[in-house]
């Protein structure tokens, strides 16, 4: 069959199996490669619709498409929605009976199947790899494959074999790495495993125009999340928690105020959580209140809002599951509530983890940069697609920060002082410390190392110490002060924070600094 028939084909796969209309942006060009035969790197935003960029080719190709995927719920998703399309397709993996994988297998060799969904551990087997060079395979689509590079957010060990695995197959078919969250140096890992040159790399960006993200600080978060759900009225939404406990007290006290809610947590058993998350998918209750076990390859349009209650540790994670809000390409919110404390934490479980000390550093950098987004200025779409590296200068013009009715204030003299206090201190410590030097305060910590001495102690005595935590904070996500070092890190001065001390830049900020009145914290 040549280039045409075979685009025409999926065209028509679209329109008869799946009753769409036309490819997305993105899809086709993909399509359009592997239907050539060109290995590609395929990066679309959650909801993008991945799945078809391999699905479809699976039914125009001639043999078999292999689906590399890490999750073994999501597989079993995918192939009974398939099944339901009419689609041969089957997964295999341990939670089959010895019996029924047998007869998956004879029904692959018969060439029964057009789709086989396996976890990256099943390439290794002996069995397998005998059962592959028996079949034709077309096409090799690798699922969420950032999980293959340690600069990921979500590195699995299993996933580093697949490109060994991938040099020494019999065969050669092509290969489609599929993922959601790629930073630049991800991407480059992934070029180099898998032999992809630029040109074949496909994204379509990472930009989701549908949806408004906000950051709520400094309030009370058991009343926002009471007020929020009141004012969205029956709209389907998650609630993000880091931890069991957490989850387990929101869900009780939503539950007791009436609100229709699940809880979806790894403490529960499998068939507690499956009927949570059916309860959801099918619009049986709006609310679920999860950890992050929740959630990968869930595929449900209408989720109108996603409210993180504690900070993610990274910024992909973040996009991940606040991308879970609007697939259906409706507006949709994305809501973050920031405690210091929740920062806290994190940068505890990095230190606690028993991960070497490069990849705690990284972890560390990570979370940073996380921090720093709930501290910026800048519009918060721009602050992710910079992060995914996309040097947009578009604003999406409906964050917290594009709208807010703040006004810009000059903070240049404070700003001043903050550097040259970290100057004077010859860039040895941290926020904390900073912060007391500036309050002037009476710890005895800074009176043993002289800190009392230091030209700028008690300069910003009217602010709280607090408060000048969270403004230093401010200057590091605008890039004026740079964290150094992971457990306890030090702050340095930028080229940036240089220009302001020389009187060539001003610093402005948003009016919220020591002038809001706090609510009550609950954390
Ligand atoms: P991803 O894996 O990128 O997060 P999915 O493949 O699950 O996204 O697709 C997200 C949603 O978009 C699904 O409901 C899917 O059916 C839908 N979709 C995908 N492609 C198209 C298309 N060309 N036209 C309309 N809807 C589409």
């Amino acid at each position: 069959m040549d280039r045409n028939n075979r685009l025409q084909l999926a065209q028509e796969k679209l329109k008869s199996i799946y009753g769409y209309d036309s490819f997305r942006e993105g899809q086709r060009t993909i399509i359009e490669q592997i239907l050539n035969g060109t290995d590609t790197i395929g990066i679309m935003p959650t909801g993008g619709g991945k799945s078809l960029c391999y699905q479809i080719p699976a039914l125009v190709l001639p043999g078999v498409t292999l689906v590399v995927s890490p999750l073994i719920s999501l597989m079993k998703d995918q192939v009974d929605a398939l099944t339901e399309l009419n689609v041969p397709a089957t997964y295999l993996n341990s939670t089959l009976s010895a019996s029924e994988e047998r007869q998956r297998q004879n029904r692959i060799e018969e060439g029964y199947y057009k789709l086989i969904y396996v976890a990256p551990e099943r390439l290794d087997q002996y069995q397998f790899q005998q059962l592959l060079s028996r079949i034709n395979l077309s096409l090799i689509a690798i699922d969420e494959a950032h999980c293959m590079s340690q600069w990921g957010h979500d590195f699995r060990p299993s996933y580093l074999t697949i490109a060994t695995w991938l040099e020494h197959l019999s065969q050669n078919p092509t290969i489609l790495a599929l993922t959601a969250t790629a930073t630049p140096e991800v991407c480059k890992d992934l070029q180099n495993f898998l032999h992809i040159n630029e040109r074949q790399v496909i994204s379509t960006g990472f930009e989701r125009t549908n949806l408004t993200f906000k950051v709520k600080k400094g309030i009370n978060k058991k009343k926002f999340i009471d007020s929020y759900i009141t004012s969205k009225k029956k709209e389907s939404g998650i609630i993000y928690a880091s931890t069991r406990k957490e989850v387990e007290q929101i869900f009780q006290h939503l539950s007791e105020s009436g609100v229709s809610v699940v809880a979806y947590h790894g403490g529960m058993n499998e068939q507690e959580r499956s009927l949570s998350q059916e309860a959801f998918i099918h619009d049986k209750v709006d609310l679920i209140i999860a950890t992050n076990a929740f959630g990968m390859g869930i595929d449900k349009s209408n989720v109108r809002f996603v409210i993180h209650y504690n900070l993610p540790r990274t910024v992909e994670a973040y996009y991940q599951e606040a991308g879970r809000a609007g697939r259906d390409g409706e507006p949709s919110e994305c809501v973050l509530l920031f405690s210091l404390q929740d920062v806290r934490t994190q940068a505890f479980l990095i230190e606690q983890s028993d991960r070497n000390a490069i990849r705690q550093e990284m972890e560390y950098k990570k979370l940073q940069q996380m921090t720093a987004f709930c501290h910026t200025e800048r519009c918060l779409q721009q602050y992710i697609l910079h992060y995914f590296g996309d040097d947009t200068n578009k604003t999406c013009g409906k964050c917290s920060n594009c709208v807010h009715t703040g006004e810009k204030v000059n903070k240049t003299r404070e700003a001043q002082m903050v550097f040259s206090t970290v100057k004077r201190t010859r860039e040895r410590f941290g926020k904390t410390i900073i912060s007391q030097i500036l309050v002037g305060s009476a710890n005895q910590k800074l009176k043993q190392l002289q800190l009392t001495d230091v030209t700028t102690y008690g300069l910003l005595k009217t602010w709280s110490q607090k408060d000048v935590a969270e403004f230093i904070d401010i200057l590091m996500a605008e890039d004026y002060l740079a964290p150094m070092g992971t457990t306890y890190p030090t702050i340095q001065l930028t080229e940036k924070a240089v220009q302001v001390l020389m009187g060539e830049q001003e610093v402005f900020v948003t009016e919220t600094v020591t002038t809001v009145q706090r609510e009550e914290n609950d954390d």
